[in-house]
């Protein structure tokens, strides 16, 4: 088990993974994609987990290149 740093116990904990829906703006669009979050597993606090954060971004690029291939 990873331990990343909560803000809120300012300590490091174990995290929950969720699976979130995310918004982003883009050029007048709203896209939407799934992706997951990590909460602290003592307090419920969102903490950065760098492993999501690529897993969030590679979604994210996944979306746009979709959204490419029905707008061409
Ligand atoms: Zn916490």
């Amino acid at each position: 088990m990873i331990n990343v740093y909560c803000e809120k116990c300012r300590d490091y904990v174990g995290f929950i993974e969720k699976n979130v829906m995310f918004y982003k703006a883009l050029g007048g669009l709203r896209l939407i994609y799934r992706g997951k979050e990590g909460s602290c597993s003592e307090c419920g606090n969102v903490v950065h987990v760098s492993h999501l954060r690529d897993f969030n971004l590679a979604q994210l690029h996944e979306r746009i290149k979709d959204l490419k291939y029905i707008t061409e």
